[in-house]
């Protein structure tokens, strides 16, 4: 991992952008023994304690060199927006000209934050908002880990963030190392401790990244399916040219085999007469029966000059039950913050475009989106 512990024109470190193991390296390269990262950590993210003086387990000198040149930065709140089912938007400015949006969805027991993992995203599915901005850049991983730092902050122990879900703005694997970062920080006992199925990174379907992840990371995964012929795939997830079913399916099965009762949840957007039909409710039970899976239909929201309409609730419940007659665990996922634009795919925040236009998929390498 590179870092700076050098503040450059007096710029200060960010610690939120450290997990365990890039804090003990920064701690070793000032000269401090790696389980002050642990030490650091708890203040941060179970006593809640910022400032440096009363980090009372660490050396004076110590908190005098953080004091000095680090700091916990999160993006700014610039909007704060609350929907009458108390679902909270908040756009952030991560730096002039660009805001992201992050979620924060409060369920009886349990509340999930949707945040998000660039400016603007570089993919062009054509169903979804986010996608209309362009793209600027990639989330640093202190604007990612920012995102929750911030939202706990402002709700107060009162409402806890139980789940983290990385379905806001961008896609999560085209912003790898950071995304990782970040995640590692939300499982991590010492920092958020959250288990592992309560974080999901949801893909659009960057295949290569998916095996990487396998690898790194034991988080679970939700892939954005949608379709369940190439043909139409590559219309409404355009990197479905790059990286077909066939390819996607089989790294959906690489995943879930890292743990015996893993499953990878399917995402599903429900687009009237695009993807609704039972002939495509028969296309997923056959494309997905060798996938330990669960369905999530999710109904299309609309958009400002979006061409697509949302199945009705009777073709959407007929669709699932197709489904859950083939024994597939399928849920409709409930549309929350609507009256805020807060749900699936309306995110935009604020994209100052730097690439999209001229962005051709072939060149979208995996870490290096922009
Ligand atoms: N880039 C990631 C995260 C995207 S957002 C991905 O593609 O998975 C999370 C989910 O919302 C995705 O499944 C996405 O396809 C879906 N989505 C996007 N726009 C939508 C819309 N207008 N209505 C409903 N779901 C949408």
């Amino acid at each position: 991992m590179k870092f700076v512990s050098v503040p450059v024109d007096k710029q200060k470190i960010n610690l939120l952008g450290f997990d365990r193991k890039g804090l003990a390296a920064f701690f070793a390269e000032i000269g401090e023994q790696p389980f002050r990262a642990t030490q650091l950590l708890k203040w941060l993210y179970q006593e809640n304690v910022e400032d440096f003086d009363l980090m009372t387990n660490l050396s004076k000198s110590l908190r005098g060199y953080l004091k000095e040149n680090c700091t916990l930065a999160t993006p700014a709140c610039v909007v704060e927006q609350v929907a009458a089912d108390g679902t909270c938007k908040w756009a952030l400015q991560t730096d002039c000209g660009n805001r992201i949006e992050t979620v924060f969805i409060p369920e009886e027991g349990r509340g999930t934050l949707c945040v998000s993992s660039q400016v603007g995203c570089a993919l062009a599915c054509t169903f979804c908002s986010t996608a209309q901005q362009g793209f600027n850049r990639n989330l640093n991983a202190a604007e990612i880990v920012g995102q929750l730092y911030f939202a706990q902050k402002r709700l107060g122990q009162g409402q806890k963030i139980t789940n983290v879900v990385m379905m806001g703005m961008g896609e999560p694997l085209l912003n790898f190392d950071n995304v990782v970062t970040s995640v590692n920080l939300m499982l991590d006992d010492f920092a958020y401790g959250l288990s592992k199925r309560r974080v999901t990174i949801s893909t659009s379907g960057v295949v290569p990244a998916m095996y990487r992840l396998t690898q790194v990371c034991d988080v679970s995964l939700a892939v954005s399916l949608h379709a369940v012929t190439d043909a139409l795939r590559d219309i409404l997830v355009p990197i479905n040219k790059k990286y077909p079913l066939k390819e996607l399916l089989e790294a959906c099965r690489d995943n879930v085999k890292i743990a015996p009762r893993r499953r990878i949840t399917f995402e599903y957007v429900m687009l009237a007469g695009i993807n609704d039909s039972v002939q495509d409710a028969k296309g997923l039970v056959k494309l997905l029966k060798t996938v330990p899976c669960k369905i999530n239909l999710i109904p299309f929201n609309p958009f400002p000059n979006s061409s697509y309409q949302c199945s009705s609730s009777e073709v959407i419940d007929h669709f699932r039950t197709v489904l859950q007659n083939a024994d597939l665990v399928t849920t409709i996922r409930k549309t929350r913050g609507e009256d805020i634009d807060a749900a699936c795919g309306q995110l935009v925040g604020q994209v100052a475009d730097k690439s999209r236009r001229h962005l051709k998929l072939q060149k979208v390498e995996v870490g290096h989106a922009a």
